[in-house]
């Protein structure tokens, strides 16, 4: 049977030696008659919004982040909003969160009709500085929504404390990070609520656009899946205003199949970032390349596997990268409060230094499972070339490591 498969991947690559940064197509084809036959059972039942399918997943996605509940919806940006709304969060209210991440974080609390309040982030994790957001609290705080950027849990402990101190809702920006774990939790029980994001490339993607809540609440809950469906309590009384964001059949029954090979998958992710780690191991690479680190009490499912290059070589590492064909990406070029549309919030340059530097120095590069390692060494020498690293003295030790 030949069928051509539909993919927002990279196209296949024209010569053998170009190296993809996400190649769904690999990944596609090692669970495609699972998947045909998750998307004939939908057409054959002719039921393609919520119904029993998305109730299944929804079961499961609880169940695999340790959840009470879990309700989905039509994308990750949804879910923010539809979470923000399930807490009363709107006008006058502020929301504190980071400006390095993907727009829909801040752009959730706007469309609420809330004010984002951003504050710097630490540049190893790039999550929030738990510090920083205890000084940004005010009389108008409501929430803090942390970021679990690359699939790297944020410090959470702080976040914790002040919730309870100030009586503020944690709402996680969880949607790169479907099974990473803080002290043993899992991201989405890590808060109030948890927002994922069923993008296809997110760890586990769908064949479109889906996203989910998590929640321990019960009353969050049932808000929750009433306002996906207009406010409507069901028989058209609408008690509240809601919005039309359901996930589609079509969408759990795919996600299901994939959920299935989630922890596979992350392990493949995980093998991949450990053995960028031995391979630059060889090289002297500390003062131009910084590679991701992995805190203590973490579990990261690199989502991406993101190093830094010093501000003034990024750019032409990243071109140098692309004329040999090898795939890489900037996560984020541009913080959050300097986007245009964020203007009237009266932020300027300087003010998050740590996030400006981050989008001039983060370099995104291929982790995906299927990356083979004739791939990866691939990478590895590109950026050794480009970079001129040398190979490691080991008599050389570094006086930074003695400190
Ligand atoms: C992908 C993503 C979102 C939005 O998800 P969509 O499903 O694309 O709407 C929000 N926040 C972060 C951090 C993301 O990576």
């Amino acid at each position: 049977m030949t069928q051509p498969i539909q993919s927002d991947s990279v196209p296949s690559s024209p010569s053998v030696a170009a190296v993809p940064l996400i190649d769904l197509v690999a990944q596609h084809q090692t669970i495609a008659d699972e998947v045909q036959e998750a998307v004939a059972r939908v057409f054959a039942a002719q039921s393609f919004v919520l119904g029993d399918e998305v109730a299944e997943f929804e079961y499961e996605i609880a169940e695999y982040c340790d959840a009470r509940d879990a309700i989905g919806c039509a994308s990750g940006t949804d879910a923010l909003i539809l979470a923000l709304m399930a807490h009363d969060i709107g006008p006058g209210d502020e929301v504190i969160t980071s400006p390095f991440t993907f727009f829909a974080t801040a752009s959730s609390i706007c469309r609420v009709g809330a004010k984002p309040v951003f504050v710097d982030i630490d540049p190893v994790s790039f999550n929030l500085i738990p510090e920083q957001v205890e000084e940004a609290i005010t009389s108008r705080t409501r929430a803090i929504m942390p970021v679990h950027l690359f699939g790297q849990c944020a410090e959470m402990e702080p976040l914790w404390r002040m919730a309870v101190q100030h009586g503020l809702v944690v709402i996680e920006d969880a949607c790169q990070a479907i099974g990473a774990e803080y002290r043993g939790r899992r991201a989405g029980v890590l808060g109030t609520t948890g927002c994922f994001s069923f993008f296809p490339t997110k760890n586990l993607g769908g064949a479109g656009d889906g996203g989910i809540i998590t929640t321990d609440d019960p009353e969050i809950a049932s808000r929750l899946r009433r306002l996906r469906v207009h406010g409507d309590t069901g028989g058209y009384r609408h008690v509240e205003v809601g919005l039309n964001s359901r996930l589609d059949a079509l969408q759990a029954a795919v996600l299901r199949v994939k959920l299935r090979h989630l922890d596979d998958w992350t392990a493949g992710r995980q093998k991949n970032a450990g053995r960028y780690a031995q391979l630059f191991e060889t090289y002297d690479i500390d003062d131009t390349l910084q590679l991701p680190q992995v805190l203590g009490e973490r579990r990261h499912v690199f989502n991406q596997f993101v190093v830094r290059v010093k501000s003034d070589r990024r750019n032409e590492v990243l071109a140098s990268l692309r004329e040999r064909q090898i795939g890489a990406a900037v996560y984020y070029p541009s913080p959050l409060h300097l986007q245009k549309c964020f203007a009237f919030l009266g932020y300027g340059a300087g003010d998050f230094p740590h996030a400006e530097l981050a989008c001039e120095e983060v370099l995104a590069l291929p982790i995906f499972t299927e990356l083979r390692e004739d791939q990866q060494d691939r990478v590895v020498e590109g950026l050794v070339e480009i970079l001129e690293l040398s190979e490691r003295q080991s008599v050389r030790l570094k006086q930074t490591r003695a400190a």
